[in-house]
């Protein structure tokens, strides 16, 4: 068993700040010791000699083996009252002493601090003691008793880390909206389940497949029907839970996991976030993370040590393909990829049809309803909203769920818990005039979503809320449709200060503010929509993670730091300035839909644009709607 150098020095900073603290107690008790019976006052050796001369000394008690002593000298000046100074003494000076005699003063020589020495002594032996103490334990528990104390950290080899399952008991027909991906992996299972076809005709079975794809499209499911389609079993083990503090853990479970998956091939081996273990080597700052390397390192190595003929198969998953080691996703290792993604609303149909098998429905809900308010959702996100919607049903002791238990759901999965609403009052008006704000502006522009809901029943962290259908076809968005969105945002806080003025303002905005700045600041420097060009200025994601895109963080100047910040702000600027038009020019209508919201508590869009149309005229929007 190895234990790296980091671990030792990771354990030995408590040690020391420990053993330092109990040395530095045994200093403080010597030195309370010695001030305890001293006098404060300090005098200097030279003023000592003087005072020696002028005879006003009467006594010195010597302490520390000589070089301190505490000296009572009488002051004229003051009526001749004894004053306890202290001293420090050059050294040793046997002169002093005879001096001192010569002039018949009484000398006591106290003993080296009796007591302090001891805990002198002590401290400066725990510190080494602890030390050598802790490492002995650290070994020992790296030793890998079974059942003995190296339990406790789970080391390597006896605890096997990853799971397996005989009988996955998923088939394909259990994932549904990802037929393009399915297609791929159905060699996968031929490989699996006939690998003579394949070696027959001099074909080399590949080894690895990758599937890429955000998390909870359906990645890990693809992985667990294909085993189950081919019969083989499965499995599993994450990337995260390779890498653990002792450098060695994740290889030697690499190792394992590989010997047990050649015990039982043909099978199937899948790692999840392979991102974890699988990041480019060497990029870390201030030398790179040698366990993740060793554990990278030994699963190249055992990749390459079997033949693809053997019946194994390895499936990864990732959601960020990107960072992957190059080695990794060579010929002979993950060489095919599988994109896994988001379903659009065909696959949002066929996968609520999977998961409402299960669930009894009223004869009137339209899955295909349901499927076209969840844009964006993934298979995870649309099987917890059945559930949740389920989960009301039962609540609401109904036979069976209907089109507005699964619209409280889909509203609970996006925006969080439906709160109590608030009493009549200003606060409840500010909040009706803040939505009312977002919904008008949304309303009056072309380009922007059109409204689907306004209400003051709050949930999550929101008061109230206005939602907006999004447009279907989510590709691409252009700078108009962004400038409608940012005023739309900034509708709400425009609505405050129009109508309760730029004192009474408040906290609510901000969110909206948060994301208009976040919007705002893309615009610029990501998608070139400002003054300063089309030019990137940021990497795709703000975050920093260890690696390569840490160093090129600001690859810009200050000055151009400062003209994105101006460009950001007049962009935010221009939209606000939109928004509050809308707002002065509307007054009347926001007026009467605000009570209407007051009173009603949730608008819905078709009545809100509606009462909108009896003032103003009303933008058609032209919105993209699938045909199916
Ligand atoms: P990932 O591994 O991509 O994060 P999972 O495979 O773990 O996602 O999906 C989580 C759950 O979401 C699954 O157990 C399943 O219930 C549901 N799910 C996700 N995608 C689909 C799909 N395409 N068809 C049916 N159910 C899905
Ligand atoms: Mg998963
Ligand atoms: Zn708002």
């Amino acid at each position: 068993m190895k234990i790296s150098w980091r671990t030792i020095l990771l354990w030995s900073v408590p040690i020391l700040v420990i053993g330092f603290f109990v040395w530095q107690g045994a200093f403080a008790t010597d030195t309370s010791n010695l001030g305890s019976n001293t006098a404060s006052a300090r005098m200097t050796y030279g003023r000592f000699m003087e005072y020696l001369e002028a005879d006003r000394v009467k006594s010195v008690d010597l302490y520390e083996g000589g070089r301190t002593a505490i000296v009572e000298a009488v002051d004229p000046d003051l009526d001749n009252r004894v004053q306890r100074l202290r001293v420090d003494l050059p050294s040793n000076s046997p002169e002093l002493i005879s001096k001192l005699r010569e002039n018949n003063i009484s000398i006591d020589a106290h003993p080296t601090r009796s007591e302090g020495a001891i805990w002198g002594v002590l401290g400066n032996l725990i510190f080494p003691v602890l030390l050598i103490g802790s490492l002995f334990f650290l070994f020992r528990r790296s030793n890998n008793i079974p059942g003995g104390p190296g339990q406790a950290m789970s080391f390597g080899k006896s605890r096997a880390r990853f799971q397996m399952e005989a009988k996955t008991g998923v088939m394909f027909e259990d994932v549904a909206g990802v037929d393009e991906a399915k297609e791929e992996l159905e060699e996968v299972v031929t490989f699996l389940k006939q690998p003579e076809k394949f070696t027959a005709v001099g074909a080399s079975i590949p080894k690895g497949v990758l599937l890429v794809g955000p998390p909870g499209t359906g990645k890990t499911l693809l992985a667990k029907a294909i085993a189950g389609e081919a019969g083989v079993p499965f499995f599993s083990i994450s990337g995260s839970e390779f890498v653990e503090m002792f450098v060695g853990v994740g290889a030697s479970r690499v190792r394992d996991l590989f010997k047990k998956a050649k015990e039982n091939a043909p099978c199937l081996i899948f790692i999840d976030e392979i991102d974890a273990v699988g990041r480019q080597r060497g990029a870390g700052i201030g030398g790179g993370n040698d366990e993740r390397e060793q554990t990278l390192n030994q699963l190249l190595t055992e990749m390459d040590g079997f033949e693809g003929n053997n019946g194994i198969i390895i499936i990864a998953a990732t959601n960020r393909p990107d960072v992957l080691d190059t080695a990794l996703l060579r010929p002979g290792r993950f060489d095919r990829q599988v994109t896994v993604d988001a379903p659009d609303i065909k696959g949002r149909i066929k996968i609520l049809e999977v998961h409402a098998r299960n669930k009894k429905l009223a004869p009137e809900i339209s899955i295909e309803a349901i499927a076209r308010r969840t844009p964006g959702f993934t298979g995870a996100d649309l099987a917890n909203l059945l559930n949740e919607a389920a989960i009301l049903t039962a609540r609401r002791r109904k036979e069976a769920m209907t089109m507005l238990e699964v619209d409280d759901a889909v509203d609970r999965v996006i925006a969080g818990m439906e709160g109590t609403p608030l009493v009549d009052g200003k606060s409840k008006r500010l909040i009706a005039y803040h939505e009312v704000g977002h919904a008008i502006v949304g309303t009056l522009l072309k380009e922007h979503d059109p409204v689907q809901k306004v209400t003051l029943v709050p949930r999550g962290q929101a008061q109230g809320l206005t939602w907006f259908t999004p447009d279907e076809e989510q590709g691409l968005t252009s700078k108009s449709q962004l400038m409608a969105r940012i005023a739309g945002i900034l509708g709400g806080r425009a609505a405050e200060e129009e109508i309760f003025g730029y004192d009474e303002v408040t906290t609510g905005a901000g969110g909206d503010l948060q994301q208009v700045t976040t919007l705002v600041r893309q615009m610029v420097t990501r998608f070139g929509m400002s003054d300063l060009g089309p030019m990137s200025l940021e990497s795709q994601s703000g975050e920093v993670f260890l690696g390569g895109g840490f160093m090129n963080r600001s690859e810009y100047s200050e000055e151009v730091a400062a003209r994105i910040d101006h460009q950001v702000r007049s962009i935010i600027e221009h939209g606000h300035g939109v928004a509050r038009k809308i707002i002065r020019e509307n007054r009347e209508v926001i007026d009467r839909l605000v009570d209407l919201l007051i009173e009603k508590e949730t608008i819905d869009g078709a009545e809100f644009r509606q009462i909108v149309s009896e003032y103003t005229q009303v933008p058609e929007k032209e919105q993209f709607v699938p045909q199916l």
